[in-house]
């Protein structure tokens, strides 16, 4: 496959609906959406299902590429390291395009690649460096923070990523204004010089007309996932995410409302978050699953139960990946966005209970996440002076790859 059409494949990725405008136009709808994760703590297996590949697809794209005894090509899915990046595309739920990328900061990266052809898939081991660029990414708001990005060239990924920062301190639903900056200090994937991706995002600075100025710095887990924390080293997580799905756009808020299947004015408990069907719903924090199953209006319907007495409540979900009883972990994936039960379309109906009566998810206030451990405080610290600089322009950036990082915390 020619790098062109590989560019392509990558431009197609899923842009979803602009961010916190619900009157605008939703982007036009590709039928395939390219989408590049970290193989975390999960076998290949479970990475398929979190991505949304049903089962069958998922056996035949594995016994059509994994690596045989005796042959040199296929995908040693066995042997996939937390770290390794795999890049799928999907189209129409068949996987049309699968890399996957070993730890790219690795002086030799390896990456085996498999096109399907007519009949299975042609599979190559690529045998070139990725050049790593550090990029600082910055630019004002002029309507939503997701058409900004788009405007400078970037890709919706990055804006995921940018979220993810400060999704704790901020809500870009609602509370981006015109006029607020965002800058943001991310490493770039380069093949023969063009642009194939995005690697590490080290840190970020959003400037608010509401909040005034944040920085956030991100710092890998050893038991996978991350942390963030501000230039001092403390935590910016809260115990309970602000939303429950990606990046998509609130169709309806907390409170009175005319109810558009029942006719009549009734109150809305909780928070309708338009998104298309298969789009994530994960847990906003960690729980115990209360309920997981059909229930009538609700549809499909999960319902987490949280310390202090909190429940959440998600609903109309297209499909349920938790069990009753199950144990589950802030931001793991409960479920896919759907349109079953009492619903007017794909969307999720996001609710929250505190002791039994309905809150306003939106805004309740939460504790903050565990500080940085002490043993690390000095690495952190030097790693701040090192980036806010760069962060504010007072700094060019280094021409070799980021090494200051350290290990994972
Ligand atoms: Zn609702």
């Amino acid at each position: 496959m020619s790098l062109l059409v590989f560019l392509n494949l990558l431009a197609m990725s899923d842009a979803g609906p602009p961010l916190g405008d619900a009157g605008s136009v939703p982007k036009p709808k590709v039928a395939a959406r390219m989408i590049t994760e970290r193989v975390g703590k999960r076998t290949f297996g479970e990475l398929l299902d979190d991505l949304g590949v049903a089962s069958a697809e998922a056996y035949r794209l594995i016994s059509a590429t994994r690596r045989m005894k005796g042959r040199d090509k296929g995908i040693d899915y066995r042997r996939l390291r937390p770290k390794d990046l795999v890049t799928m595309r999907l189209e129409s739920g068949r996987v049309s395009f699968i890399e996957v990328r070993r730890e790219y900061a690795t002086e030799t990266p390896s990456v085996k690649r498999a096109v399907a052809q007519d009949n299975g898939y042609e599979i190559r081991q690529v045998d070139f460096a990725v050049d790593i660029k550090l990029a600082l990414v910055r630019g004002s708001i002029q309507s939503t923070l997701s058409e900004s990005v788009d405007e400078l060239g970037e890709y919706p990924v990055l804006l995921n990523k940018y979220v993810e920062l400060f999704g704790w301190a901020m809500d870009f639903y609602r509370e981006t204004r015109r006029g607020d900056e965002f800058t943001v200090l991310v490493e770039k994937l380069y093949l023969d010089g063009v642009f194939v991706g995005y690697g590490r995002l080290l840190s970020g600075v959003y400037k608010s007309g509401l909040h005034g100025e944040m920085v956030a710095f991100r710092a890998d887990l050893k038991k996978g996932g991350y942390a963030v924390y501000d230039a001092s080293g403390r935590s910016m997580q809260r115990a309970f995410l602000r939303n429950p799905v990606p990046i998509t756009r609130i169709t309806s808020s907390y409170g009175m409302r005319f109810h558009p299947v029942l006719g009549r004015r009734k109150k809305h408990n909780g928070v309708d978050y338009g998104a298309a069907t298969g789009t994530k719903v994960w847990s906003v924090a960690r729980g115990r699953v209360k309920y997981a199953a059909w229930a009538g209006a609700s549809g499909k319907l999960v319902i987490v139960s949280h310390a202090n007495g909190y429940e959440t409540i998600y609903a109309h979900l297209s499909r349920i990946n938790v069990r009753k009883n199950q144990y589950v972990a802030q931001r793991q994936l409960l479920g896919r966005v759907g349109t079953t039960g009492r619903s007017t379309g794909p969307h999720l109906h996001y609710g929250m209970k505190r002791h039994g009566r309905y809150v306003d998810p939106l805004r309740q206030r939460f504790a903050r996440g565990a500080a940085l451990p002490k043993t690390k405080k000095a690495g952190f610290l030097a790693r701040v002076k090192k980036e806010l600089p760069m962060l504010r322009g007072e700094q060019g950036l280094p021409e070799s790859a980021v090494d200051w990082l350290g290990d994972a915390l």
